[in-house]
């Protein structure tokens, strides 16, 4: 298992190319697809090699909690891809952002977080940390003032996302991380709405990078994974010894279905982003629709900021409808071909309803402060025909005439 000699150096290759060829290491065979080595363990020619492996004075694989071939040619694909020095994938994307966090933190450190984050990464930071005496305090992701409020102490470690689910509020990333690095801390960037293709924090100014791979990176609703980015000499003196003896591994199964999802990733995000961005003008238009959010629109408050600091909104859009609760009931119930899921990054389009699903815990207070409306709905555009995700919506926004003049739908 050798990298071809002869192979180009691909980090000077473009993103789609990376993405298909980018990590990838051939058997003995000459396999053209990436092979499948579903092994949870290795053998030794004798005795000696095995001292020497452990000795760490030969390179061999030991154990798949610890690294394996299949596993290694996507976290080196997505290396490539983010241009980070070293990658190391997980299970899960929560498992990604629990393994970054509680390898860097200890008792007695501080994190400073943006409040719009994934509703597993806010319970990390407000429920699991201040067990352990990690103190935890929580900023308006997209006001620099509290940032600057919060960074004036020192601090150990920023957690955000950006764009922020569901509403897509960003976060000044070359901005925070100058504040943070004076503060003491190190930046670590849940990247999953934006992709590593339209937008790239390590060259922002942020330290680590995280990833749910089961959104955009499988792309087809199949695998859970996670990946965490970041510095050659952080990810092995810091995260390895905790993945390595805490054991959130990723399966090479789902590893490998990864690396087959990750070779469409810059057709799929380009194409999605692309529906996303019309669908966006389509229902800031709809007189059924109060309010839209897109990153890269005129009426985002940070269009400049998105402009800066990614090449393309992305796959997700968030509108509201009137009538809260029960009018976007309405509208996502007529919905024939968009499902209603609280998943996203998926090829098939998604209608979520955040305020009863997937931001349901945080409470109604929360909710406010983060914009959450009860009309809000968020869809993840998938691969369908931009026209035919744009009709569905319209019969869905469409009054239907019965309830408009009080007659039956069916009858004179
Ligand atoms: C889905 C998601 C996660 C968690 O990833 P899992 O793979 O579901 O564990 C974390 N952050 C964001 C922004 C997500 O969308």
């Amino acid at each position: 298992m050798t990298p071809d000699p002869f192979r180009p150096d691909l980090s000077r290759l473009g993103a789609a190319t990376r993405l298909v060829h980018g990590g990838t290491q051939r058997s003995h065979h000459g396999e053209t697809s990436e092979a499948l080595f579903l092994t949870s363990g290795y053998v030794y020619d004798d005795a000696e090699q095995a001292e020497a492996t452990f000795a760490g004075t030969v390179e061999h694989y030991q154990y798949s909690r610890f690294a394996n071939p299949t596993v290694a040619m996507l976290e080196q694909r997505l290396c490539l891809i983010e241009g980070a020095e070293e990658c190391r994938t997980t299970a899960t994307g929560m498992a990604a952002v629990n393994a970054a966090l509680l390898s860097h933190l200890k008792a007695g450190d501080r994190v400073v977080a943006a409040r719009a984050l994934f509703g597993s990464c806010h319970w990390i930071v407000s429920t699991l940390l201040p067990k352990f005496g990690i103190e935890a305090e929580f900023v308006d992701g997209a006001d620099l003032a509290q940032w600057q409020a919060a960074l004036s102490r020192r601090t150990d470690l920023v957690l955000l996302e950006t764009p922020s689910n569901p509403m897509l509020e960003l976060v000044d990333l070359p901005a925070v991380a100058e504040l943070a690095h004076v503060a003491g801390a190190i930046v670590v960037v849940d990247n999953v709405f934006a992709t590593p293709l339209l937008q790239q924090p390590l060259k922002l100014g942020a330290d680590v990078v995280v990833y749910s791979c089961t959104k955009h990176i499988d792309g087809q609703g199949r695998v859970l994974g996670g990946a965490v980015l970041g510095r050659g000499k952080w990810i092995n003196d810091v995260l390895q010894p905790f993945i390595r003896n805490t054991g959130p591994a990723l399966s090479p199964f789902n590893a490998w279905v990864l690396l087959k999802g990750i070779e469409t990733l810059a057709l799929r995000v380009d194409a999605a982003s692309r529906t996303a961005a019309t669908i966006a003008d389509v229902l800031a238009r709809h007189p059924g629709v109060t309010r839209v959010w897109y990153p890269m629109r005129a009426d985002h408050k940070q269009q400049a900021l998105a402009r800066r600091q990614m090449s393309a909104g992305g796959t997700v859009v968030t509108f509201e409808v009137a009538g809260g609760k029960d009018g976007a009931f309405q509208v996502m119930n007529r919905l024939q071909l968009i499902a209603v899921s609280n998943n996203l990054g998926d090829s098939k389009s998604l209608a979520t309803h955040p305020a009863t699903t997937t931001h349901m815990r945080i409470g109604e207070q929360e909710r406010a402060r983060l914009g959450i409306t009860d009309g809000a709905i968020r869809l993840s555009i998938g691969l369908e025909d931009a026209p035919d995700i744009e009709q569905d919506l319209r019969q869905a926004l469409c009054v239907p005439p019965a309830r408009m003049s009080g007659l039956a739908a069916n009858g004179p």
